[in-house]
């Protein structure tokens, strides 16, 4: 492949607050690019990305598809992201792949709980976005509050590259700044045909005016811009997409779309942005992995002469086969090679490439730096793993995978033993395809215990046990899941000793814990000079140690331990290092005094100004630490923090409270005890 191809493709994806319209968005770019014959409504549960059958009976998106298509000689990558809180990691993984995103607001909603996550999430990841304010054709819908809310939540400059056009209160089009035309769609049609003219009288002061005001912010932005701006010369459309374009790969600016999904208006453009101004692999900052061995840090060129170097982001199964979605950040793969996985340190073999249209599958022979497709074949790879070809040692960063914080004991409604080892066997299926799932045995009562990151999304990993892998179970009622830390620092010593087999195995461990701040985790702190089998050693023994408290059984979390001394002879061995930092941790956890943690939540609560007074009572009953409200139009937003215990029913108790006017958006906040 010539590096050309590379510099025509856009791995972008949409991302949004729930019911914002991505994938009534999809669905209209799907169409117009001729991926798809046919528009499928979300509301009919008949749209293209929405594939599983919880999600169409539902109307929601849980598992990212992938799909390609085309558009003016260049190749889209639309990587389709769930909205729902509960599915994070899947918005997680697809942020870490995406060169670019699209964030889509409501006309009328505005910037919504989610929206700042998402937008948080990307820029964690630095991933360059533009923005489409949609449903512009909804009574109440004010695309200048909503700038003006991107402004001051989101923290960045929005440039509209846009004007709408209304014709007296219906939403027609948009006046396109750049080339200043007005485009607008027929009404009660399929909107492929883009009706471009001059702009309308009635307009055209306002769309200088805007054109005005976004070629300032861009001046001010790059200094040969501002030289022909100010000196009035004719300046092209080029030069100013080009300063766009810099601006919005740098992460500078926010350029700004408008339109009406449902109605057909406003796709084609945001499209021609999304190549516009959203970078291809080529322009984005390398990738960063580092040598398992030594350390150091590698910068992964986006290049497919390069040896290969891929990432798994996702791993699917289907009709039994297990589907890996890979990222290509440099060099080839074609089918039958034999890929290494660098973080599990086994060999795997490609028996098939494919290239994703939601669940149509396109059998491709080779795939380059640069794509993301899905391979059949490979038995160990699962999120977060490296592969690579000719490089056993180089790891990309993986994916930071959150603690579940819910759970429930499962059991097969009918049959004995086979029956539950099969239910077995077909969890922890599911625990491949998403890392936020857990399953367990609850050694007490032999029920298999599920856990993750909320109601909805346990209730639809039973569902998918239920109906993709045909297992009739018993579902219990969900229980929160605890953690624990420490109140206060202390020491902990353990002098190991023990024959195990013809082998005396020894250790002596001396440390010290203290508690760190709330969601950071733990950290090991370990003596520097030694040699590198015994450090993993006492890690290995550290890391187990941090796995059960000694007086709950709970996770241990939030602990900084120092490791001040250890005392090596020659019955020393790594077997008994292990087993005495274990217990000296253990030992000194016990010391310094167990708190027990529980998930708290960030709750967003949004009703009329009447009944704030009673939601914030209720929350406050309910053991929350109430952060503010802020007014947002004729709503106000009550925000708090609030064990996820206490948010039993909440959603019947908030719209019985609000006359069904509330509604509420929650998310895992971190382990505290409130
Ligand atoms: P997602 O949750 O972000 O994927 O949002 P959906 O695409 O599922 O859309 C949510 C709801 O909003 C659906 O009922 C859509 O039909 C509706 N919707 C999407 N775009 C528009 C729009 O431009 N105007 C109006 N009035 N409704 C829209
Ligand atoms: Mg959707």
């Amino acid at each position: 492949m010539k590096p050309d191809r590379l510099r025509k493709i856009r791995n972008m994806g949409f991302v949004a607050h729930i019911d914002a319209g991505k994938t009534t968005v999809t669905e209209r770019v799907l169409f117009y690019t001729g991926r798809i014959h046919k528009m499928g409504e979300v509301h009919d549960g008949q749209a293209t990305m929405d594939y599983l059958p919880q999600e169409q009976e539902r109307g929601i998106t849980i598992t990212s598809a992938v799909t390609t298509c085309k558009w003016n000689d260049h190749e889209i990558h639309i990587i389709d992201t769930p909205g729902h809180v509960d599915f994070t990691i899947e918005v997680e993984r697809s942020l870490r792949v995406l060169d670019g995103a699209v964030m889509i607001l409501c006309g009328v909603g505005g910037v919504q709980a989610q929206t700042e996550t998402v937008w948080h999430q990307a820029r964690k990841y630095e991933v360059p976005t533009l923005a489409f304010i949609n449903k512009l054709d909804r009574p109440g819908a004010d695309y200048r509050s909503v700038l003006s809310q991107i402004e001051k939540r989101l923290e960045i400059k929005p440039v509209p590259v846009q004007l709408p056009y209304y014709d007296g209160d219906s939403f027609r089009g948009v006046i396109d700044l750049l080339r200043m035309k007005q485009l607008v769609w027929k009404d009660d049609d399929q909107g492929s045909e883009v009706i471009e003219t001059d702009i309308s009288e009635d307009i055209l002061s306002e769309a200088s005016a805007a054109r005005d005001h976004m070629m300032e912010t861009l001046a001010e932005l790059d200094d040969s811009l501002m030289e022909s701006y100010l000196s009035g010369d004719t300046i092209s459309v080029r030069t100013i997409k080009d300063v766009m374009r810099k601006a919005t790969i740098e992460n500078r600016i926010l350029p700004v779309l408008y339109g009406a999904a449902l109605r057909n208006k406003g796709i084609q453009p945001l499209v021609d942005a999304i190549i516009d101004y959203l970078p291809s692999p080529n322009d984005i900052r390398p990738p960063l992995g580092h040598d398992k061995k030594t350390g150091e840090i590698i910068t992964i060129p986006s290049d497919p002469q390069s040896p290969l170097v891929a990432y798994a982001f996702k791993v699917y199964m289907e009709e039994g086969r297990r589907l890996v979605y890979l990222r290509l950040y440099s060099g080839e793969i074609y089918t039958g090679d034999e890929l290494f996985n660098t973080t599990r340190e086994t060999s795997e073999k490609v028996a098939r490439l494919f290239m994703m249209h939601a669940h149509h599958k396109e059998r491709i022979e080779k795939a380059v730096a640069g794509d993301i497709i899905a391979v059949a074949g490979l038995k160990d790879a699962v999120t977060g793993d490296t592969l690579t070809i000719g490089n056993e040692t180089l790891v990309l960063e993986p994916i930071e995978v959150l603690k579940p914080v819910i759970s429930i004991a499962i059991e097969p409604k009918s049959g004995g033993g086979e029956a539950y080892q099969r239910l077995m066997t077909t969890s922890s299926k599911l625990m491949d395809e998403d890392p936020t799932i857990k399953v367990s045995e609850d050694p007490d009562t032999g029920q298999v215990i599920l856990a993750g990151m909320g109601e909805l999304h346990l209730e639809i990993a039973v569902d998918r046990l239920k109906n993709a892998f045909g297992i009739d179970i018993n579902v219990g009622n969900p229980q929160v899941l605890y953690c624990s830390s420490i109140t206060g620092q202390a020491d902990g010593e353990s002098m190991f000793s023990k024959k195990l087999g013809d082998t005396l195995h020894s250790g002596h461990v001396t440390l010290h814990v203290s508690p760190a701040r709330r969601g950071t985790g733990n950290t090991f702190d370990i003596i520097p000079d030694m040699n590198d089998q015994l450090k993993s050693s006492i890690l290995l023994g550290l890391e187990e140690g941090c796995l059960a408290d000694p007086v709950n059984g709970y996770n241990i979390v939030d602990v900084a331990v120092q490791v001040k001394k250890v005392i090596i002879t020659d019955e020393t061995t790594g077997q008994g290092m292990k087993i005495a930092s274990q217990m000296a941790l253990q030992e000194a956890v016990k010391n310094a005094g167990i708190l027990v943690l529980e998930p708290v939540m960030d709750i967003e609560v949004m009703v009329p100004e009447e009944y704030v007074g009673d939601v914030v009572g209720d929350l406050s009953s309910r053991r929350a630490n109430i952060e503010g409200v802020v007014i947002k139009g004729k709503y106000h937003c009550i925000k708090a923090y609030v064990p996820l215990s206490r948010t039993v029913g909440y959603s019947t108790q908030l719209r019985s409270m609000s006359r069904g006017r509330g509604s509420y958006n929650m998310k895992f906040f971190r382990y505290d005890n409130l």
